[in-house]
């Protein structure tokens, strides 16, 4: 059972990492020395005892495309559509 959140963490220069974060906690890329920013929770979110992103627990469907996709993305990886706000 995971009992933290996974996050999505990216360095100005484009490079992304995924870490079980801790609050209050400054992440550094190993390889540039850039300060990561975060970006976005990952699904599924803790506590869980899934690690599987696509899960059906874990999808929504695109309002453009009516494609299924990942909860935690902004944009459809199929239409490329800005996919509407979790609420
Ligand atoms: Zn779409």
């Amino acid at each position: 059972m995971r009992i933290k959140d996974k996050y999505r963490f990216r360095a100005p220069s484009g490079r992304e990492v995924i870490i079980e974060a801790e609050p209050d906690v400054r992440y550094v890329d190993h390889e540039s020395g850039e300060l990561l920013v975060p970006v976005s929770r990952l699904t599924p979110v803790a506590p869980t005892g899934s690690e599987l992103p696509w899960a059906v627990d874990n999808l929504r469907f695109c309002n453009h495309c009516d494609q299924l996709c990942q909860k935690d993305l902004t944009i459809c990886p199929t239409c490329s559509g800005q996919l509407e706000p979790m609420l």
